[in-house]
């Protein structure tokens, strides 16, 4: 490496600010620029001025990995406070616990079974005729029949997104998403929590290093390249080719904002599984933090719908028809000298925050060990098809 090679990160998100750290570390002078007014992307979390409360600004954000690396880097730059994800639905008048459990069996079905009782039950339920699901809602008929179907994911799926569940690959629900048990930790990895002070102070602790630069309100155009070693690039991969083929298919949400004083629905997370009610879910932001004692309440209404120009992108849709088109923009990719495409936007998928800290990682070294060997560094890490 010559002295000080300079490096452009495009995105001060997780996927932007890990690999900053790691390039400045080894000696770079690394320029992060970010579009919005501060750092953290989706993880954003922030104050709220009136109640105290810290908001998931871009909605609910739990980690949990079983990463132990990811971990340990994570607890380097933060405290982590315990935190089980617990999330009840509301269905048909009546509240249950998901991920659907032997509790949540025996309150639809008005039973008292035990679990080899309700597996057994389950399994008279299942529609054995489908041999080979297709779609997710064949998925979901075979595993769990009918009844389940239409409480818990028939509603809630058409409205996250936006098409009926028949018009889904099965995929989506990749396994028996029923427990025959009490446990009704919505995750079942070995590391959990939330980061006491939230991700955004996580996050500007990651990027505090006297070789990163941070420029905030400063959307990328090709020509910033000029002058930097490298390129990582972590916005959307049809943006970076000026949606030159068209757009690639995402979800949107729209948080209606509303404030209470006291406990509002006593849990983090709420889903709304009816048809009938147009939002997803309803989210109190303090039982983030239980750690802390608000007595004010911020609390979300989220709505999911198409993502428009002007939207955020939340949720890559990667049906058929947005595969074709990410495979003609992957091809334009790899043609790309010193520029690597990464994270939830640049590879156009949908990561977990201890994801794209491992893919982050392993990018930084691969860069690191192409450099010392003088290889190319590909365009994509993880290839987004
Ligand atoms: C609603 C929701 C809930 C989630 N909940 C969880 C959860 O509970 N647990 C979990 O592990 N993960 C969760 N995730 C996933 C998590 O948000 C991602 O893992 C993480 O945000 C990925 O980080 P990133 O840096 O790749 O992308 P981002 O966080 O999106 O960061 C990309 C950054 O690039 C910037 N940018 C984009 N284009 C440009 C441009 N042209 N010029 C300059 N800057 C640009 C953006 O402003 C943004 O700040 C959730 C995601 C969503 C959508």
């Amino acid at each position: 490496m010559r002295a000080k090679d300079r490096i452009l990160v495009v995105g001060a998100g997780l996927s932007g600010a890990v690999i900053a750290r790691e390039l400045a570390q080894e000696g770079f002078q690394v320029e992060v620029i970010d579009a919005r007014d501060h750092v953290a992307g989706n993880c954003h979390t922030q104050r709220d001025p009136d109640t105290g409360v810290m908001v998931h600004v871009y909605g609910p954000h739990i980690f949990h990995t079983d990463d132990m690396e990811v971990w340990d880097y994570v607890n380097g730059f933060q405290t982590f406070r315990p935190y089980k994800n617990r999330v009840k639905t509301v269905s048909g008048g009546q509240v249950y616990s998901l991920p659907i459990n032997l509790h949540t069996i025996n309150q639809f079905f008005g039973t008292c079974f035990r679990p080899d009782e309700a597996r057994a039950f389950v399994e008279t339920q299942a529609d054995t005729s489908i041999t080979e699901p297709r779609t997710f809602e064949e998925q979901a008929l075979r595993f769990v029949g009918r009844d389940l179907y239409a409480a818990f994911f028939e509603g809630y799926t058409r409205k996250q997104w936006g098409c009926p569940p028949a018009d889904l690959p099965a995929a989506i629900l990749k396994r028996l998403p029923v427990r025959f048990n009490y446990e009704d930790d919505y995750f079942s990895h070995a590391h959990q929590g939330m980061p006491e002070d939230g991700y955004t102070a996580m996050v500007d602790n990651i990027l505090d290093h006297p070789d990163i630069t941070v420029k905030l309100k400063t959307r990328f155009d090709r020509t910033q390249s000029d002058g930097f070693a490298h390129v990582f690039y972590s916005g959307p991969l049809d943006g970076y080719f000026d949606y030159g083929h068209g757009r690639l298919g995402y979800r949107t949400l729209d948080f209606e904002r509303f404030t209470y004083q006291g406990d509002y629905q006593g849990c983090a997370v709420m889903n709304y599984a009816d048809l009938a009610v147009p939002y997803t879910r309803i989210t109190e932001h303090k039982h983030f933090s239980p750690w802390e004692a608000h007595e004010g309440s911020v609390c979300y209404r989220e709505f999911s719908r198409a993502c428009g120009p002007d939207d955020i992108p939340y949720y890559p849709i990667r049906l058929v028809e947005e595969k074709a088109l990410l495979a003609d923009y992957a091809a334009l990719a790899e043609r790309e000298t010193d520029v690597t495409f990464v994270g939830r936007l640049g590879t156009y998928r949908y990561l977990d925050m201890d994801v794209t800290i491992r893919e982050a990682l392993d990018t930084a070294r691969l860069y690191l060990e192409r450099r010392a060997t003088g290889g190319v560094m590909p365009a994509f890490l993880h290839a987004p098809l």
